[in-house]
């Protein structure tokens, strides 16, 4: 067993640290990979028994310690044939533009795990989502650790794809990935200007109308702390711009409670701006000190009752927004793509404002003879806090 790990929160870490834990009283046998990796010693101290412990993208490591532990059955005719391994379903799949962050959130030691943002060649991106296109992938979703900054490390410079350049820039990616007729969903986007032009791309359908935007808070005196852009006016505005020129817009994004010196004022300031700037989805993370985080050193940590307190309140204000944005959609028909189908015929899929593990999903009984991977044409009957509930076919 191979078990990818996170080494950013304390959680994460005692997650992973449990994971690892579980894989040997399963199995037994187990690599250990992911940014926890970099933390040898940790490892090895809470499990002697793990057969290997690679670092993040130590990809070659990996398979080398597979092929150490687990040497290959030779097998002459299939072993000149290429076999990529994914570990989502066939239908979709993950399609990671760049690697490392050069922002420096105060909070964060991603830069610092995973080093500098490092983009790939668009070339090789868009080669890859042919690749799996052709593989029977229908939703390509784009992440990276700040997707819109993607090419700026190797100041946007174009690269060859079948005698065609290809400049490597968000807006000409997306471009190019919306001609694949996949759904694509983009995730971990930051507001900046020139995201506008993907909107259009969204209102036109090339891509689904879906952003996945980290705002984190919108007090500017917490985003200042932070590190972030802190114009949460200015974003407001800019959110308000894109939902005229695209109404179907979702929007996901994450927060964090209770970072050092967020007053009751700071807090509510957030509860309203999540309001008004229509967040459909929301995440919510209680704020945590992580070994190596500028954030640490700063005045007003927050008791833990108050973390826990407010996000219990922001998450019962985010239910009760999800519950009344997913009502509006009852009667509309909309696509789906099915997930599973259970065995009582109800097809569980999800809408372009679901992305997987994540979001909600669209249930479907009698969807008689769907099958994973299949967009259906439903009408949506019903809905809940976050999901929605539908029947085949055009008409309710
Ligand atoms: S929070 Fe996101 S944008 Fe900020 S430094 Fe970390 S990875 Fe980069």
């Amino acid at each position: 067993m191979i078990v990818n790990t996170c080494g950013f929160l304390d959680s994460a870490r005692a997650e992973s640290l449990e994971a690892i834990g579980e894989a040997l009283n399963e199995n037994g046998r187990v690599i250990v990979t992911g940014c926890l990796g970099t933390e040898r010693q940790l490892v090895e101290d809470a499990h002697p028994a793990v057969l290997a412990i690679t670092g993040p993208q130590q990809y070659e490591a990996v398979v080398g310690a597979v092929h150490r532990h687990l040497p290959p059955v030779a097998r002459p005719f299939e072993d000149l044939v290429p076999t990529p391994t994914r570990l989502t379903p066939r239908h979709y799949a993950y399609l990671k533009i760049s690697e490392g962050c050069s922002n420096r959130c105060s909070f964060c030691i991603i830069p610092h795990l995973r080093g500098a943002l490092t983009s790939r060649p668009a070339a090789g991106v868009v080669a890859e989502a042919e690749r799996l296109v052709a593989d029977g992938v229908k939703e390509l979703l784009v992440i990276s650790q700040d997707t819109s900054a993607y090419g700026r490390d190797i100041k946007y410079a174009a690269s060859t794809l079948r005698g065609r350049e290809i400049r490597a820039h968000f807006q000409d990616l997306t471009s190019e990935l919306a001609k694949l007729g996949v759904w694509v969903r983009l995730h971990y986007v930051y507001p900046y200007p020139h995201v506008d032009q993907v909107i259009e791309l969204m209102a036109d359908g090339g891509i689904l109308p879906y952003l996945d935007i980290p705002f984190q808070h919108a007090s500017p005196t917490i985003l200042k702390a932070m590190r972030r852009p802190d114009n949460e006016v200015k974003t407001l505005d800019r959110i308000r711009a894109w939902r005229r020129a695209c109404p179907d817009l979702a929007i996901r994004s994450s927060f964090i409670v209770g970072f050092p010196g967020e007053t009751e004022g700071d807090f509510e300031m957030l509860l309203d701006w999540i309001e008004a700037a229509g967040i459909d989805r929301v995440g919510c993370f209680k704020y945590e000190p992580v070994a190596g985080a500028a954030s640490n050193a700063l005045p007003g940590q927050v008791p833990e009752p108050l973390k826990q307190e407010r996000h219990d309140r922001l998450m019962a204000h985010a239910q009760a927004l999800s519950a009344e944005r997913l009502a509006a959609k009852r009667g509309r028909q909309i696509e789906v793509l099915v997930d599973q189908v259970d065995g009582d015929g109800t097809a569980v899929a999800r809408s372009q404002w679901d992305a997987p593990e994540i979001d909600g999903q669209v249930f479907v009984p009698g969807a008689i003879g769907a099958a994973p991977g299949d967009l259906m044409t439903v009408t949506v009957t019903g809905s809940d806090d976050y999901d929605l509930m539908a029947v085949p076919g055009g008409a309710a």
